[in-house]
């Protein structure tokens, strides 16, 4: 199949020319640059697209992929947020994901967010590199005994309820399924209130939807307890960016991290050092000491991205030789 790859960095298509040679013949075309309404012109006459978690699959993009021969998207990610199911369906496209890779990288990041926050190495690193050696302003908590409340318990979620176990904590889960998995390592599933008004950590494992959008609002903050730690290496809308601000400047919560932000798509994956930035909330949230950040990087480890590169190749392998694929994605 004929394959036009956006937003490509030289680590995708390190992966997909190494997963094509060793098990696939798909042709692939490389382009930089992320997929939009302006862009899609690039892949007239190409079979397939492969794109990633900011590329625009939205309906206006797909009508002209179909304009140009397009009968596939493939993404090389979990999540499908970015792409209008339906319109996709209408146009007679199909949509394949990467259903699971690695929930251990995401599960792993998870909690290195945490042990950041929780023990300011962000801060330890630049101050012992200045030669101060005062310990006052680290201090932490011991995480044995804590409680974690963990939101979603698909693939990643539970990875991080076996971790956190691991570590001596309690576990509070909420999900719409609950995961028997969760409940044999010992966690216990909760209404929302509950998890938010008990839990020292509480962590977003749920896709973004409708329901999820903006779960943690000023409400939801409101009820978790003083100097909760939130994680977020889902999706970025999830949370409430400007509420979760107000929850800091208040002290309500203690410490954030972010793998994922709102509008992190005229951020994140690029170099934009040389350029002054013009997000004014993302700049605030810069400004805390009990805040980390990294850019969308949960997923990135070698073993997750030779998984997805194989999967990515074999969903259209798959869609090719006759017409189904278990990772297709229905509205
Ligand atoms: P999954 O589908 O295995 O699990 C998601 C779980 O969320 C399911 O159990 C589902 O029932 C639950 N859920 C759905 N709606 C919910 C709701 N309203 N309230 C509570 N629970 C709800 O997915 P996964 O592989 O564990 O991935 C989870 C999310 O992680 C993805 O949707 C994606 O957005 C994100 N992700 C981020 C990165 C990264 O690099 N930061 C990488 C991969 C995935």
């Amino acid at each position: 199949m004929k394959v036009a790859v956006f937003s490509t960095k030289p680590y995708d298509e390190q992966f997909l020319q190494r997963a094509n040679e060793e098990s696939h013949q798909h042709e692939l075309v490389f382009f930089e640059a992320r997929l939009n309404e302006a862009t899609a012109p690039l892949a007239k006459g190409f079979g397939a697209v492969c794109v990633f978690v900011n590329d625009q699959v939205n309906s206006a993009v797909l009508n002209v992929l179909a304009e140009g021969g397009t009968r596939a998207i493939a993404l090389r990610c979990a999540g499908f947020n970015n792409v209008d199911l339906k319109a996709a369906e209408r146009l007679g496209i199909d949509v394949v994901r990467v259903p699971a890779y690695s929930p251990y990288a995401v599960a792993e990041h998870t909690v290195a967010l945490m042990l950041t926050l929780n023990r300011q190495i962000h801060r330890a690193y630049h101050r012992i590199r200045d030669g101060n050696f005062a310990l006052d302003g680290l201090l932490g908590f011991d995480l044995h005994g804590r409680t974690v409340g963990v939101i979603g318990t698909g693939q990643i979620g539970v990875e991080v309820v076996r971790i956190m176990r691991g570590f001596g904590c309690r576990v509070l889960c909420h999900d719409l399924k609950p995961n028997s998995d969760a409940e044999q390592l010992g966690a216990d599933y909760v209404p929302l209130d509950q998890l938010f008004g008990q839990s020292d950590i509480v962590t977003l494992h749920c896709p973004l939807t409708p329901e999820t959008h903006h779960l943690i609002d000023a409400d939801a903050i409101g009820k978790m307890k003083k100097g909760v730690m939130v994680i977020n290496t889902s999706r970025g809308a999830i949370v409430d960016t400007s509420a979760m601000i107000e929850g800091l400047k208040s002290g309500h919560v203690g410490y954030l991290g972010l793998d994922v932000y709102e509008e992190e798509g005229d951020l994140f994956f690029e170099d934009l050092s040389n350029i002054v930035l013009q997000d004014d909330v993302f700049a605030r949230l810069l400004t805390f000491p009990n805040v980390v950040i990294t850019g969308h990087q949960a997923f990135f480890t070698r073993h997750a991205l030779e998984s997805i590169a194989h999967t990515t190749l074999g969903n259209l392998t798959a869609l090719e030789s006759n017409g189904q694929c278990e990772n297709r994605v229905t509205g």
